[in-house]
């Protein structure tokens, strides 16, 4: 039987009106008022939905700790997305350390809003939204507590002109905070998580809270990343496994997830972080392509599948 989120999935198309209630999807939770939810909760949540209605798949990058490479894969998979044909979204909500707008050369951070929408600035056909085109002095920390944090990713998520987009690739903070929570509670159809980590214990052993909080909020796990794992010397090619190897794709064996592959520690991936490229544009036969490649293509595979017409109906 088609469950609520397949079948909420299958009434996501470029043509869904843009007020909520229109289209018809009894299953749509948005269609019904919650127990007890008072007027002002319910336009907002259907304000929300009609705007995700939007937005074919929904992708979350999520690791239990900082530094091991969330931003870099968010980046390089949106770009992925980018160049096989979709209309790709990029939201960052990781709130006290945005990195997406240094990673894709955005520098200035005049944003524009019309009426009520705020406009996402746009890179090279790239919808992009982060906390870090609102602050006014980069080196200025952002002082919030979780309720707050929980408005602005909402407002993110549905005050934002996003269009039709087939996908929109979500970098949060690391670990398993209120900016993962908010975001797998607002979007009630996320299609997965994918889960960046380090080789080492120290990275392995928070990445599997990740996925044990995706197991609680019925996320599923499109599979594991093994950043930096192992550096390779350009001069002679010989590997080393400065942050040891092998954690990854040891905790995916354990926690029974898909191990999407291990990206090394590149010196022109720090480059192109810094420079605001992302890298798989550069280097389509890496490693980092590859990977990227492997999480795109069963999601792509499925959309044909949704796509193709049922051979029953043909006359
Ligand atoms: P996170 O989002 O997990 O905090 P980032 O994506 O910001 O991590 O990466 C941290 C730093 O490491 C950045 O400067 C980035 O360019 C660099 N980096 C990420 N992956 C690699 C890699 N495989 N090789 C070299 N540098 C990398």
């Amino acid at each position: 039987m088609e469950s609520t989120k397949e079948s909420m999935r299958a009434h996501t198309s470029s043509d869904t009106p843009a007020t909520c209630g229109e289209c018809g999807n009894v299953d749509c939770a948005a269609s019904r008022r919650k127990h007890g939810e008072s007027d002002e909760d319910l336009e907002k949540r259907q304000r929300l939905q009609s705007r995700l209605c939007r937005i074919r798949r929904k992708i979350i990058v999520l690791s239990g700790k900082g530094g091991v490479g969330k931003s870099t894969v968010a980046v390089n998979l949106a770009t992925a997305f980018l160049e096989s044909g979709k209309r790709v979204g990029l939201l960052d909500v990781d709130i006290h350390g945005p990195s997406i707008p240094t990673m894709l050369g955005i520098e200035t951070t005049s944003i524009r809003a019309q009426g009520e929408e705020l406009i996402p600035r746009e890179v090279d056909g790239l919808k992009v939204l982060s906390l870090g085109f609102f602050l006014g002095n980069p080196d200025d920390p952002v002082i919030w507590r979780g309720p707050m944090k929980a408005n602005v990713i909402r407002q993110f998520l549905s005050d934002v002109a996003w269009g039709d987009l087939d996908v929109l690739v979500i970098d949060s903070p690391p670990g398993t905070g209120d900016e993962p929570l908010s975001v797998c509670q607002l979007i009630e159809n996320l299609d997965g998580a994918v889960i960046v980590t380090t080789p080492q214990k120290v990275a392995a052993v928070d990445v599997r809270k990740s996925i044990s909080f995706c197991r609680k909020l019925e996320v599923p796990v499109l599979g594991i990343v093994e950043n930096m794992s192992g550096f390779v010397c350009p001069r002679c090619g010989e590997v080393t496994p400065i942050l040891l190897s092998g954690g990854g794709e040891r905790m995916a064996k354990d926690m029974d997830v898909r191990f999407l592959g291990s990206i090394p520690m590149d010196p022109r991936i720090a480059a192109a972080g810094d420079e605001g490229r992302a890298f798989v544009r550069h280097d389509s036969s890496s490693p980092m392509a590859s990977i990227m490649r492997s999480i795109l293509a069963p999601i792509a595979e499925s959309d044909a599948h949704a796509k193709s017409p049922d051979p029953s109906m043909r006359s």
